[in-house]
């Protein structure tokens, strides 16, 4: 993992922490990636996935 996907992941965990709606991540904390990397995984698209839900 780059130390730039890191800090990212890192940011978008406290900025959730905060209040900010997980669907706003830019960065996939299941994957530890980028989300738009990995949006199409099967698990995103899994119902009982609840904490990412692939935009409709
Ligand atoms: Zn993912």
């Amino acid at each position: 993992m780059d130390k730039k996907l890191a800090a990212a992941i890192q940011r978008d965990n406290d900025l959730e922490d905060a209040g900010m709606h997980g669907d706003d991540r830019r960065t996939c904390w299941t994957h530890q990636t980028w989300a738009e990397e990995c949006a199409d995984n099967p698990m995103h698209t899994n119902p009982s996935v609840s904490h990412y839900p692939r935009p409709a």
